[in-house]
C-alpha cells in the first residue's frame, strides 16, 4: 500500500524509503563487524532489546519519504516535528530540514480547500480538543457559513491578483484550510515519535488520521520493528 486516502481529499503517500528491519539489525551489529542478509529470530530478539533499552541509533538508518496532501492547519502541526527530519547541508553547513512544499510565491493557489462534512462540538474538559464522533446540531448551517467564507476569501485572492498585486501578498488572504502538498523525509525513529504524539486522543482528529496513515505506510517498510515500537492496535476512523 503506497497511498492512503483520508477525509475530504486528504491523503498520505509513501514516495520512497530506505532500509527496513534488516537495516536496523545490521546497523546494531556494526559494532561486531557483522552483517546478515535475512531476518531471523535472533534478529527479532535484538530489535526487541534495542527498543526496550532505547538504543535508538540503529533505527535512524531507516528513512521514509512521504507526500502529505492535507490542509495547512494540519500541516502546521506536523511541521513542529523537526528532530530526525533535519540534515546538515549546504554551503554554510546550516541545519536544514527536509520539508518541501508548493510555494504560493511561484504558483497561483488553486481553488482547493478542506471542507469538513461534519463539524464537531468543543470538548468540555480538554480545552484544545473536540468531541470526536459527535456532530453539532446545526451542521448544515455551519457548512454553509464555512463554504461562504472560503469562497469569499478565494474570490478576494483572485481579485487581488487581477488588480496587479503580487502573489506573495495576495496569498495573505488565503485561509488556512487550503490544501497543501508537502514532501517530508524522516527517520523511522522520528516517524514513530510523531505517531506516538499525534495518534493520541489529545491530538486533532484530522492530524490523528494522518498519524495513523503514516503508521500503516511504515509498517510496510520495517514491519517487525514498527510492531515492537507501536504494539497497540489502531484503525482509521
Ligand atoms: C496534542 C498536542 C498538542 C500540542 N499543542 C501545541 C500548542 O498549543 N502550541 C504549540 O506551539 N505546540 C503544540 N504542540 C506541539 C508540541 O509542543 C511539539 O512541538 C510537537 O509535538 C513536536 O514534538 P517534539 O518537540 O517532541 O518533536 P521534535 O522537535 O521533533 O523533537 C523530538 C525530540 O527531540 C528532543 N529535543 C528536541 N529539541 C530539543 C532540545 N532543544 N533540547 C533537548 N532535547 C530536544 C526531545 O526529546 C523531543 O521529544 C502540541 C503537540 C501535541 C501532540
Amino acid at each position: 500500500m503506497k497511498r492512503i486516502d483520508l477525509a475530504e481529499g486528504s491523503y498520505v503517500e509513501l514516495v520512497d524509503h530506505m532500509g527496513g528491519d534488516l537495516t536496523v539489525v545490521n546497523a546494531a551489529r556494526a559494532s561486531f563487524g557483522r552483517s546478515k542478509s535475512t531476518l531471523d529470530e535472533d534478529d527479532k530478539r535484538l530489535i526487541r532489546y534495542l527498543v526496550s533499552e532505547k538504543h535508538m541509533s540503529p533505527l535512524r538508518h531507516v528513512q521514509a519519504t512521504l507526500r502529505l496532501h492535507v490542509s495547512e492547519v494540519v500541516m502546521r502541526q506536523i511541521y513542529k516535528h523537526q528532530v530526525g527530519a533535519g540534515w546538515t547541508g549546504g554551503w554554510f553547513r546550516e541545519p536544514a530540514t527536509v520539508w518541501n512544499e508548493i510555494s504560493g510565491r511561484y504558483t497561483k493557489f488553486q481553488d482547493e480547500y478542506y471542507y469538513p462534512s461534519e463539524f464537531r462540538p468543543q470538548h468540555q474538559s480538554n480545552r484544545q480538543a473536540s468531541v470526536v464522533g459527535e456532530v453539532i446540531d446545526q451542521n448544515d448551517e455551519a457548512k454553509e457559513v464555512y463554504a461562504a467564507a472560503v469562497k469569499h476569501a478565494h474570490a478576494s485572492y483572485l481579485r487581488l491578483l487581477e488588480l496587479g498585486v503580487c502573489r506573495e501578498q495576495a496569498r495573505l488572504v488565503v485561509p488556512t484550510c487550503f490544501m497543501n502538498t508537502t514532501v517530508w523525509t524522516a527517520s523511522l525513529e522520528a516517524l514513530v515519535h510523531f505517531i506516538r504524539l499525534r495518534d493520541h486522543e489529545g491530538a486533532q482528529w484530522e492530524t490523528r488520521e494522518v498519524a495513523k496513515a503514516v503508521r500503516m505506510l511504515i509498517e510496510g517498510v520495517a514491519p517487525y520493528t514498527v510492531s515492537v515500537l507501536l504494539p497497540n492496535k489502531m484503525e482509521l476512523t
